[in-house]
């Protein structure tokens, strides 16, 4: 599965999973303007046939242009019940809601979902093809049960680790807003992703360090902490960045495609 990190942060979130037959966006965090420049930036066209705009929960930023997605590329949005409920669609746009904990298949890409406690329902997601796993963890303010077997098999992880507690207590944030990030329902500090990936049963092939604050974190901090968890060189560890895409495995479903 290629997969294409659009851009990754408070800013706006959006990526492209694309298997041998199916296309599926996840997240709509970013005007439609703007994720057509950034897939100009890496030389690619817009996205054609994308099967499903899937969007995690109910923020803006990564909900907000949902209904303009949807309508330009023809496809329904996926969510929970209760992340629809909360999210306004415009008549236009065809909405599809998933059980949370249902499998269901978008194409031939398989997707579980599992709750993740934030301040807006959450869910975390597996995404399986015959040829691979990806998960995708973002904005959760603590791992919940469960949360390390249900990513147990994934090759590739795109997980959360969005601030350090000093710079957050430290820095320009109003006391309020500290406490919410900080917070039982807001999102993971470098330390807590660093206590996921050493609690999950399998390593990672791939980790993508997601969601960092650009206020509260530094590359730097969030990278040398998940390295240490880690504690191995088996697992190559990369960051998504707010401004510019990254993209894993560029070709890969060509050459499944070919059957190379
Ligand atoms: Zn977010
Ligand atoms: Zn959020």
């Amino acid at each position: 599965m290629r997969v294409t990190i659009l851009g990754s942060g408070s800013e706006g979130n959006a990526l492209l999973l694309e298997s041998a037959t199916t296309s599926i966006l996840v997240d709509a965090g970013l005007s439609h303007r703007k994720l057509l420049q950034r897939f100009a930036a890496i030389g690619r066209d817009a996205p054609k046939n994308v099967a499903a705009v899937i969007v995690t929960h109910s923020h803006t930023d990564h909900a907000a242009h949902a209904s303009t997605y949807a309508t330009r590329l023809s496809c329904p949005v996926r969510a929970s019940e209760a992340t629809m409920q909360s999210i306004r669609l415009r008549p236009a746009a065809q909405a599809e809601s998933f059980t949370v904990g249902r499998e269901f298949a978008v194409g031939d890409i398989t997707i579980r979902s599992h709750a993740l406690p934030h301040d807006a329902p959450q869910v975390a997601l597996v995404f399986e093809t015959k040829a691979t796993t990806v998960g995708l963890v973002t904005d959760l303010g603590h791992v919940p049960k469960g949360l390390e077997q249900f990513l147990g098999e994934c090759e590739t992880l795109l997980l959360e680790s969005n601030h350090d507690p000093d710079m957050l207590e430290m820095g320009p944030y109003p006391e309020m807003l500290k406490r919410r990030v900080a917070g039982s329902l807001g999102h993971l500090s470098n330390g807590q992703t660093g206590d996921l990936l050493a609690g999950l049963p399998h390593a990672p092939k791939r980790v993508v360090l997601m969601h960092l604050s650009e206020t509260n974190n530094s590359p730097r901090l969030a990278r040398s902490s998940a390295e240490a968890a880690l504690g191995h060189q088996g697992t190559e560890l990369l960051l998504a960045k707010q401004q510019q895409p990254l993209e894993l495995d560029p070709g890969h479903d060509q050459q499944l495609q070919l059957g190379v």
